[in-house]
């Protein structure tokens, strides 16, 4: 009985660990782009394992990638010992890596998750430049590992605990709230991501500046926690001219934007850069933890055995990673990605159009988000309304009444985002746009 195992799930899981999943479901099977619940609906699902699941539910790829290892006897768990789905599975991750990073590039397995290898990522750094610092930026989401949580923007879900590396928080390009986004689109006046750019040369020249030696610089291409607000290229690679020219190493974390998400492999490939740490998770796994950084090789500063961890790597993971990696190259999904992605957008600036209570629509690719707001409340300094998590809430259950998973983000939780798996077909994505019109129309009223 679902209400049974809700119920019992709340109690003695959900409640004692303050769990933020509220969706009322008990999912059973899945497939593709389905989850079927215990109580017998079914739910076209807009959250995928929070985008790790590239090729949806249960491809058959992976399951016989998986299936095939088990019956083979293959061992499940070898740390650090060469394996032959290890072999498979670097050598189709380093084949795909964007191409500035060198064909000496460095793997290393974190792991199991991505904020494992967000740590991994800070801890090189540092142990390569003998800084602690770590400039990091508004919105940013790292994971909740204490130092991935110190780089992490949003002090909401940091109440807790006093962050435990030295962060330099600087302000990310967001168009629709921070004034630094002012003139890219929205506003007369200079560009605000070229401002961004050069307040953040300034702050790391100016003696008073606040800013001691660096180790890294960590950004993500997309804010995906932080309310879907991709970073324009431009930016990118004035970031990247910036840390560059002062011996900063750049950590970018395509943990979320990764394996074709945003419409190419890597986001990077979008602005062209090349950062010297890449930290990758969720869909590299093919719905199975697993998380590594790649990294210039002029980095490989640790000593045998700096940083090692018994579940680095998971054998199970590779497997149904290779096969996802592979099945995204040949079948060109990121390409896919790109094209449903400026579809649904599209679809999505309609529906905000007559709807004022949609502040805002925007994303890259499959990684998409609409932003509620109090239409009726008085306007910030750029123009835009106050956000509305308790319409968005509202939204969610809506759109779950209605068949559709969908996630929540964004600053104030008033985003309502869509990571679907990269399969998608374009009636599938149309029904998404439909559902999601009608839910936002029923909250409304
Ligand atoms: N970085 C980014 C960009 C993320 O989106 C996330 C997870 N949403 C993480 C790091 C942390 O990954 P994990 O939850 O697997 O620790």
């Amino acid at each position: 009985n679902p209400a049974t195992i809700l119920a019992r799930q709340r109690q003695r899981e959900s409640a004692a660990r303050t769990y933020a999943r509220t969706l009322p479901i008990v999912p059973v099977r899945a497939s593709g782009t389905m989850v079927l619940g215990a109580d017998g609906r079914r739910y076209l699902d807009c959250l995928a394992g929070a985008g790790t699941l590239a090729l949806g539910h249960n491809h058959p790829v992976v399951t016989e990638a998986i299936t095939s290892m088990l019956a083979r006897g293959a061992p499940l768990h070898t740390l650090d010992l060469a394996t032959p789905e290890k072999d498979a599975f670097t050598d189709e991750l380093r084949g795909c890596l964007p191409a500035g990073m060198g064909s000496d590039v460095k793997l290393h397995f974190c792991g199991p998750s991505g904020a494992d290898a967000v740590e991994a990522a800070i801890k090189l750094a540092q142990t390569v430049t003998g800084n602690q610092t770590i400039l990091a930026f508004t919105g940013g989401y790292h994971g909740m590992t204490a130092g991935a949580l110190a780089v992490t923007g949003n002090v909401a879900v940091k109440d807790p605990l006093p962050p435990s590396t030295s962060v330099v928080r600087l302000p990310f390009p967001f168009p629709y709230r921070c004034p630094f986004g002012v003139g890219s689109g929205r506003a007369p006046g200079p560009d605000g991501a070229e401002l961004s750019a050069r307040y953040i040369e300034r702050l790391l020249d100016d003696p008073a500046g606040g800013v001691v030696r660096p180790a890294a610089l960590i950004v993500e291409p997309v804010q995906g926690e932080g309310g879907v607000v991709p970073a324009p290229d431009g930016w990118l690679r004035a970031i990247r001219e910036i840390t560059r020219r002062r011996g900063i190493p750049l950590i970018l974390d395509e943990v979320q934007t990764g394996v074709g998400r945003t419409g190419k492999y890597w986001a990077a490939q979008h602005s062209g850069i090349t950062p010297d740490i890449i930290v990758m998770s969720k869909a590299i796994g093919g719905g199975l933890p697993l998380a590594v950084i790649a990294y210039r090789s002029e980095l490989d500063t640790w000593a045998p055995g700096a940083h090692t961890g018994t579940f680095r790597g998971n054998q199970l993971a590779m497997a149904a990673g290779h096969a996802t990696l592979r099945l995204v190259r040949e079948d060109r999904l990121d390409e896919r990605a790109a094209r449903l992605g400026t579809r649904l957008l599209t679809g999505l600036a309609e529906i905000a159009r007559n709807r004022p209570q949609v502040g805002d629509v925007r994303g890259r690719g499959l990684m998409l988000g609409a932003e509620m707001v109090d239409p009726t409340a008085a306007p910030d300094l750029v123009g835009a309304h106050p956000a509305d998590a308790r319409l968005a809430g509202l939204v969610r259950a809506e759109c779950l009444r209605r068949g559709l998973i969908i996630e929540l983000g964004g600053r104030h939780g008033a985003v309502v985002r869509l990571l679907p798996p990269l399969i998608l077909s374009d009636e599938e994505g149309d029904r998404v746009l439909a559902i999601l019109a009608d839910a936002i129309d029923a909250a409304v009223r």
